[in-house]
C-alpha cells in the first residue's frame, strides 16, 4: 500500500490524516497516511527516512515549510513562487516541492464560497509564508485590485517587488495597515494575529455589505477578526476550506485524481 504522511512539529493537532482518509475512501485509492513529529533540528533526516520506509510523499506543516522548499531538488513554479513548500513527491526523480497552499485557498473562495476573483478588489493582510503562497493563485484570476497591508511594511514592498512584472500595471500595491483606503470584495487575514486573538489594525471601511472576509485560521469558535468584519457588514469565513482544498490539490498531485471536497468539508466542520 502506497504511504504518505504530514511532517510538523507539533503535530499531533493535524486534521490531514483524516482529510487524506476520506479523500482515499471516496475515491477508492488504497493508500496509508499517517502524522510524524520530526524533531526541530532534524527534518531532512526523518524525510530521508521516510522516503526509504518507500514513503511516495508527504505534506508539510509548521515550522518546516522553508526547510522543505530547500530540501527539494525540483520545484514546481507555485512553490518557487511561494519559497515555501506543503507538499512533497517521492519518485525516482528525487523530491519535488509543490506548494498547494495558495490554490486551497483561491479555490474556496471561488468554488465553495462562489466568490469570483476577477475583477475584483482583493486585500491580503500579512506577507509571511501563507500570504506568499496566496499572492500568484490570486493574480492568477485576474483582480482589479490585490493591495497586500503587513505589520513589518518592507516585508510586504518585498511581495510586491517579487510579483511586479506578473501584477500588471496598478493591481499590485503594498503597505501597511493604516495605510489601507476604500473598502474591498474580498479580505484575507494571512497573519498570524488570530492565534494570539489578536486583530490587525485594520479601519472598518475595508468591508463593504457582502464582502467576503477570510481567516485562514479555523476554529470552532469565529476569531476576532471574523467577529469585527461580520459586525462591519462582511460575510465571514474561516480556513477550514482552505485547508480541505489544498490537501485536494495535493492529492491530486500525489494520485492523478481530484477528490470531491464538499462532503469531507462538511464531515470535517462537525469535528471542530
Ligand atoms: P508566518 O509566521 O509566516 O507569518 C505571519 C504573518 O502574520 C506575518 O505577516 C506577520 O507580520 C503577521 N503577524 C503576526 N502577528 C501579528 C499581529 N499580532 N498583528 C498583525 N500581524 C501579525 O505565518 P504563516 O504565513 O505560515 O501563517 C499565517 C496564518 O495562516 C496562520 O494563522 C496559519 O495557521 C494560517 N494558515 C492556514 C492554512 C489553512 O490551510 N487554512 C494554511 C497555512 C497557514 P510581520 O511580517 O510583521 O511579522
Amino acid at each position: 500500500m502506497d504511504r504518505y504522511c504530514v511532517f510538523g512539529n507539533p503535530i499531533a493537532h493535524s486534521k490531514s490524516p483524516d482529510i487524506h482518509a476520506a479523500f482515499a475512501a471516496q475515491t477508492g485509492q488504497q493508500l496509508a497516511y499517517d502524522k510524524r513529529l520530526a524533531p526541530l533540528d532534524g527534518f531532512p533526516a526523518a524525510v530521508q527516512a521516510f522516503v526509504a520506509e518507500g514513503g511516495k510523499g508527504a505534506n508539510v506543516t509548521v515550522p518546516f515549510k522553508l526547510e522543505a522548499h530547500k530540501l527539494a531538488n525540483a520545484l514546481t513554479i507555485r512553490a518557487q513562487a511561494a519559497g515555501a513548500v506543503n507538499t512533497l513527491l517521492f519518485d525516482e526523480h528525487g523530491i519535488t516541492g509543490d506548494n498547494t497552499d495558495g490554490a486551497g485557498l483561491v479555490a474556496d473562495i471561488v468554488h465553495n464560497a462562489g466568490v469570483a476573483i476577477a475583477g475584483r478588489r482583493v486585500l491580503l493582510l500579512g506577507a509571511g509564508g501563507a500570504a506568499r503562497g496566496a499572492v500568484l493563485p490570486l493574480l492568477e484570476h485576474r483582480p482589479a485590485a490585490l493591495v497586500i497591508a503587513n505589520r513589518t511594511v518592507a516585508t510586504a514592498q518585498a511581495l510586491v517587488a517579487q510579483f511586479a512584472a506578473l501584477g500588471g500595471m496598478g493591481v499590485l500595491s503594498a503597505g501597511g495597515f493604516g495605510d489601507v483606503t476604500g473598502s474591498f470584495d474580498i479580505v484575507i487575514n494571512a497573519t498570524s494575529a488570530s492565534l494570539q486573538a489578536d486583530l490587525p489594525p485594520i479601519p472598518a471601511s475595508v468591508f463593504h455589505p457582502g464582502t467576503l472576509a477570510l481567516d485562514m485560521m479555523y476554529g470552532k469558535e469565529p476569531t476576532v477578526f471574523l467577529q469585527f468584519a461580520k459586525a462591519s457588514g462582511a460575510v465571514p469565513r474561516d480556513g477550514l476550506g482552505m485547508l480541505v482544498e489544498q490537501a485536494a490539490e495535493a492529492f491530486l498531485g500525489w494520485r492523478g485524481v481530484r477528490p470531491d471536497t464538499a462532503a469531507v468539508l462538511a464531515s470535517m466542520r462537525q469535528t471542530l
